[in-house]
């Protein structure tokens, strides 16, 4: 409704009432669209038996609608100055803590533990702040957080390499680390119509819905990423050469050639051509082979 924090009006008279000053290097690009944030919180399947985890409250645009969807929001705000911001628009709402700090920095872990008792599942739902992206969501997958899915709304462009699939230009690193973990999908495309101040980047939403075991299976998970990096090392160059300059030397790169036809893959292909599968088919021939 038109009361509601995520309206333009109702937005801009918060900014206004408290002399607040957006901040670029923050990422703070509020929402004021009602059509995506109920988009948003749809896509993270929640209802009152499960928690949200928001990252970058803002003014509570998000946060009010997840309070009203789910059985409780914790919301990690790195500007100091949003607090008592945020303490105030969001008083009417039981079932929301607000908790100030970097999330990069916060144990998850423990506020994962400590906050959603009784609840049988948490998601993380944000318009994360762009700048770091990549690195937010790499750590709540590498930590292995018990999550159900994150749902981000973040640059269209990275959205597009995270569900991206093998032969594209898209796919790369990025693309593996998450489907190893996630099965992504596109919700939708945002225009920069719906923040305040409006983003120069295209926006997407994304759901990532966190796998119960990995994609894949590997002999050792971090060697496997090892050799995904170094398959993508120079995009340009073939599978072989990149494997050969990271793994192998003068003397024992003939070996390289066998290894790969032995698991049926072709020395001359771009490490963008290789499914989930096939990393992971080479992954375990290497280890076998080098270690
Ligand atoms: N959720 C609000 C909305 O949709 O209107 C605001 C989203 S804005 C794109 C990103 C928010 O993340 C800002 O409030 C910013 O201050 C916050 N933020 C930036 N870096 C952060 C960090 N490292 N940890 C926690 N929050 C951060």
């Amino acid at each position: 409704t038109k009361s509601d924090i995520g309206s333009p009006k109702r937005t801009k008279d918060i900014i206004q009432r408290h002399g607040f000053s957006l901040k670029k290097s923050l990422g703070q690009n509020f929402l004021i669209d009602q059509n995506i944030l109920n988009k948003i919180v749809t896509a993270a399947e929640l209802d009152k038996t499960k928690g949200a985890l928001e990252i970058g409250p803002g003014i509570g645009a998000l946060t009010e609608r997840l309070s009203k969807t789910a059985g409780k929001v914790v919301a990690v705000e790195i500007d100091q100055r949003l607090i008592p911001i945020l303490s105030e628009v969001l008083e009417p709402y039981e079932n929301v803590q607000v908790v100030h700090g970097d999330v990069l920095k916060v144990d998850l872990k423990s506020l994962l533990e400590e906050n959603y008792g009784g609840l049988t599942g948490v998601s993380v739902v944000a318009n994360l702040p762009y700048y770091i992206t990549t690195p937010i969501v790499m750590r709540f997958l590498e930590e292995k957080l018990p999550l159900e899915n994150i749902v981000i709304m973040i640059q269209k462009e990275v959205a597009e390499r995270m569900a991206a699939k093998p032969g594209g230009k898209e796919y790369g690193s990025l693309s593996i680390a998450v489907q190893y973990y996630c099965e992504p999908e596109m919700v939708t495309v945002v225009p920069h119509t719906v923040f305040i101040p409006q983003p120069n980047v295209d926006s997407a939403v994304i759901r990532l819905k966190i796998r119960q075991e990995p994609a894949v299976q590997v002999k050792d998970e971090a060697f496997f990423f090892e050799v995904i990096k170094a398959s993508f090392a120079q995009r340009r160059k073939t599978l072989y050469n990149n494997l050969a300059s990271r793994f192998y030397d003068k003397n024992t790169k003939p070996k390289l050639e066998g290894l790969l036809l032995s698991i049926g893959i072709e020395p001359s292909r771009r490490g963008e051509t290789l499914s989930l599968d096939e990393y992971a088919a080479l992954s375990d021939a290497l280890y076998t082979e080098l270690k």
